[in-house]
């Protein structure tokens, strides 16, 4: 694989917004050989910055990254998105489908219920939404201020929302904002779910110990968890689960990388 314009370096575009790809960033921009950007959407307004070179905003859909990739002569991309940021995903493969740039999408695996779980998977949302009435009234929504949307015609419930940043309308009638970032902690969670009388826990299989603690808090106390599934990455792209499987084959160490 040459090498692009990067001084020489391999040129590696990350795209970011997650713990992992910060992991990953941190372990390229080690590599001498390698020259690294991390892309974030510019969503958060104080973005916890990666190790390397950052660029933010859109590119402007796939053509606009496609333009981005030849212009920096990218060797690598790796879609290190969160597994819920489908729209990236999909303008990454098509991106590198017409540049001919090897893409790797890094997704931490999804969780896993254990005995005790009162789980009820979804597949959107706005089913999550639907199945709220019939399992509590005081919701905990971790589902990110982007989604808030799909809650609002719920007038009877009350909300706890959390979220980075102060979501905007619309949201529902009775709906309280819970400013904080991650990782949470156990003892944090549960202060949570007992201050605020949750009943009900709404959140995206987002995956990873970060914001894990939660769900063993629903468990202990036995509230039931709206748990909306994950969408599936791009057909064709091949996965990592890790950073380090992904570090190797962003460095072209990878077998087949
Ligand atoms: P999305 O719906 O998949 O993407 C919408 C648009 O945002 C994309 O078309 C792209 O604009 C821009 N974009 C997204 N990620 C970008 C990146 N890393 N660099 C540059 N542009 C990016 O994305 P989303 O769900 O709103 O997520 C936005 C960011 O927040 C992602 O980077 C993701 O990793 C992070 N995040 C998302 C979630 C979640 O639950 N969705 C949770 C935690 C963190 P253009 O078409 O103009 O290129």
């Amino acid at each position: 694989m040459p090498a692009g314009a990067g001084g020489g370096r391999r040129r590696v575009l990350i795209l970011g917004g997650t713990t992992e790809a910060r992991r990953l960033a941190a372990v390229l921009a080690e590599d001498p050989a390698l020259r690294v950007t991390s892309s974030l959407a510019g969503r958060v307004a104080e973005p916890r910055l990666p190790a390397g070179d950052v660029r933010i905003g859109g590119f402007g859909g796939p053509a606009g990254l496609a333009d981005w990739l030849r212009a920096e002569r990218v060797d690598a991309l790796v879609d290190a998105t969160h597994p819920f940021a489908e729209v990236m995903s999909h303008n990454a493969a098509l991106a590198a489908a017409g540049t001919g740039v090897p893409l790797l999408a890094l997704r931490r695996p999804g969780w896993a219920p254990v005995e005790g779980d009162r789980w009820h998977p979804v597949g959107s949302l706005a089913d999550a939404a639907a199945a709220l009435p019939a399992l509590g009234l005081r919701v905990f929504l971790t589902t990110g201020r982007q989604g808030l949307a799909a809650f609002a015609h719920l007038d009877g419930l009350h909300f706890l929302a959390r979220s980075v940043d102060a979501p905007g309308p619309p949201l529902p009638a009775h709906c309280e904002v819970l400013l904080d970032r991650g990782p949470f902690t156990l003892d944090g969670e549960r202060a949570v779910l007992r201050e605020h009388r949750i009943d009900v826990l709404v959140t995206k299989d987002s995956g990873g110990a970060a914001t894990a603690a939660k769900l063993t808090a629903a468990r202990e106390l036995g509230l039931p968890v709206v748990i909306v599934r994950r969408p599936a990455p791009p057909a064709g792209v091949r996965v990592a689960e890790d950073v380090a499987e992904a570090a190797r084959w962003a460095a072209g160490t990878a077998p087949g990388g």
